[in-house]
């Protein structure tokens, strides 16, 4: 850190104290860190932003000074100035960054007192984290903690500068905006002055963005945050943070190419290993086929073969079933592999998740395949199978048939779990690779209903009198199987944002109603655009080695959205429900 400015309470950090230096007069503020009594001496650890010093306090340098050393505490707050001495060869702390000094006191000021804090400071250790919730402040000094928050404001800095740098300027949008769909639900908040109606909280800046390359700034970015009222399962957070962009007059390469170079740029000054950009693309309907995911884990191999042809005509009723209506039979070859029965029957629950009824499991052994099932298939189908899925004697193949949308997203799941089960994830080597050329809509299993793989205002590739054989301009940034960031090429005419919006099931009134701003807009000279927006929490939780995004919050919410430090959310007064003119009502058990 720069040198502080000097002041009343210090003129150094602490953590920056060196050799060089012994012999100055130095003052330093702080908290106490440990506290160590030494027959008649005391040691204190005293910690502040850059790092630990040790200050000594000797009783002959006055029984005033003395006193406020014995009370001190850990986490009371102090001021102490006195001379910098090297600490004799046998009391150097390699281990500390300035273990090879101490301050000897001979002024000190106490500054505040502390309670004791409910869980150690000076002890990075695991606490119950709605302790650790609870108290912040206190999880916020704790030394892991400050080493994310030091990381995320680099991440920051880092994307800020890269783009600044290339012409991208910072906009602010609005929070108290109308609702921008990214498939969860919105934040309402009441208006006042305008009673019963409602602003949403924006799920994502994505319209204004587009709104602002209409306007013609050409290049947009912000680090956003962003509100989502999702059930918090899977490590999610009802607000989070993105680092959004917007291009005008470029197609997917020019938004790849600056995304690459802004997040290589932040892996690099994180010293996060991975590959050397242009980063590999890879087709959504490959990856689902090879690994079953639109976020593959490039980690470990165990790939995915569909099968269906080599077993079509098989005596095995369940997958000719299968095969018959329409469905697909995907295997991966997981190798020379003991498994007990029950083990193996526990990976039927990993597919049962996804909607699957089982997995098969066949033992390949002198040359064919060993156990029960191996009776209903002919010689030539095991021999293909084989081949398809490179086995040999001792591998244990892995089945799964069912639908094509569910047999894939299944074995996708049982891949995950046997490289994690097997140990072949590695901690220390990461994978990364784009993922390109989407469907554009999904469509519900039931109804037929088409929604927007990505969002509405994505550029439809393809013929849009069949919208469910529509690509889109979408693509993904996936790193160890963890979707980093996604965009795309956005539609620029109302023509086809029209037929988009319809395709979902929007009708002419109803777009309008929701995005006619958009629709007008598009009617005045919108450019080619598109963009990008990256999680911010997540690569921090990445490159942090953290497995929760809320080690890398710095105030964030517990699983059920709530926020033990403040007690947020909390009930409304009836005056403030008054104003607004809602009627507190029972809520509706949450579903
Ligand atoms: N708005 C999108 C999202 O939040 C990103 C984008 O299309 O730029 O996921």
């Amino acid at each position: 850190m720069r040198a502080p400015q000097p002041n009343q309470y210090r003129d150094s950090w602490c953590g920056e104290l060196t050799p060089d230096e012994v012999g100055r007069q130095a003052r330093v503020a702080g908290w106490v860190h440990r506290r160590r009594d030494h027959g008649g001496l005391i040691f204190i650890d005293l910690r502040d932003r850059s790092g630990i010093v040790q200050i000594v306090f000797h009783p002959e340098r006055g029984a005033e000074l003395f006193a406020l050393a014995e009370q001190l505490r850990p986490e009371h707050v102090v001021s102490v100035s006195g001379e910098l001495l090297a600490r004799s060869a046998e009391n150097v702390n390699p281990e500390m960054a300035t273990g090879a000094v101490e301050l000897e006191v001979s002024q000190g000021e106490s500054l505040a007192s502390s309670h004791t804090p409910p869980f150690a400071i000076d002890d990075d250790g695991p606490v119950d984290e709605t302790t650790r919730l609870r108290y912040r402040w206190l999880d916020l000094r704790r030394a892991g903690m400050q080493q994310t928050m030091i990381t995320r404001a680099l991440i920051t800095q880092t994307l800020r500068q890269q783009l600044v740098e290339r012409d991208f300027l910072e906009i602010e949008t609005p929070i108290l905006t109308k609702s921008t769909p990214e498939g969860a639900r919105d934040f309402l908040v009441p208006s006042r002055m305008n009673p019963g109606d409602w602003y949403a909280l924006p799920q994502s800046p994505q319209l204004f963005k587009q709104l602002l390359m209409m306007a013609g700034y050409e290049r947009y970015f912000q680090i956003a945050r962003c509100f989502r009222d999702e059930d918090l399962r899977a490590d999610r957070q009802p607000e989070f943070t993105q680092l959004d962009v917007e291009m005008a007059f470029v197609d997917e390469d020019q938004v790849i190419e600056v995304s690459e170079a802004a997040i290589a740029a932040v892996f690099e000054a994180t010293d996060f290993p991975i590959a050397p950009t242009p980063w590999p693309r890879i087709g959504y309907d490959e990856a689902m086929l090879r690994y079953g995911s639109d976020r593959p884990d490039l980690r470990f191999g165990l790939e995915i073969k569909d099968v269906s042809e080599q077993l079509r005509g098989s005596e095995f009723k369940v997958f000719e079933s299968v095969l018959s209506g329409g469905g697909t039979v995907r295997a991966l070859n997981a190798g020379a592999r003991e498994m007990s029965r029950s083990e193996l029957d526990s990976l039927n629950e990993v597919v049962q998740v996804h909607g699957a009824k089982a997995v098969a499991p066949i033992v390949v052994g002198d040359g064919g395949w060993t156990g029960n099932l191996a009776k209903f298939f002919t010689a030539e189908q095991i021999t293909a199978v084989n081949q398809a899925l490179e086995a040999s004697d001792g591998d244990l193949l892995c089945f799964v048939a069912d639908s094509p949308s569910v047999a894939p997203v299944a074995i996708g799941a049982l891949r995950l779990e046997l490289g994690s089960r097997f140990g072949l994830i590695p901690d220390d080597q990461h994978s990364v690779c784009w993922v390109v050329d989407f469907p554009m809509f999904e469509a519900d299993e039931e109804s037929g209903d088409l929604t927007a793989l990505h969002h509405p205002f994505t550029a439809p590739e393809g013929d849009l009198d069949d919208p469910a054989a529509l690509r889109s301009r979408a693509y993904d940034l996936v790193v160890d199987g963890n979707e980093l960031g996604g965009g795309s090429i956005r539609i620029n005419t109302p023509e086809v944002q029209s037929r988009v919006f319809d395709a979902i099931g929007l009708d002419a009134d109803e777009a309008k109603e929701r995005f006619g701003f958009l629709l007008e807009a598009l009617e005045y000279g919108a450019p080619p655009h598109g963009g990008i927006a990256f999680g911010l929490d997540r690569i921090a939780a990445l490159v942090c080695g953290r497995d929760s995004i809320r080690d890398v919050i710095a105030f964030p919410k517990t699983a059920s959205g709530a926020d033990p430090l403040t007690g947020a959310p909390a009930p409304a007064d009836a005056r403030q429900l008054r104003d607004l003119g809602i009627k507190p009502q029972t809520p509706p058990a949450a579903s």
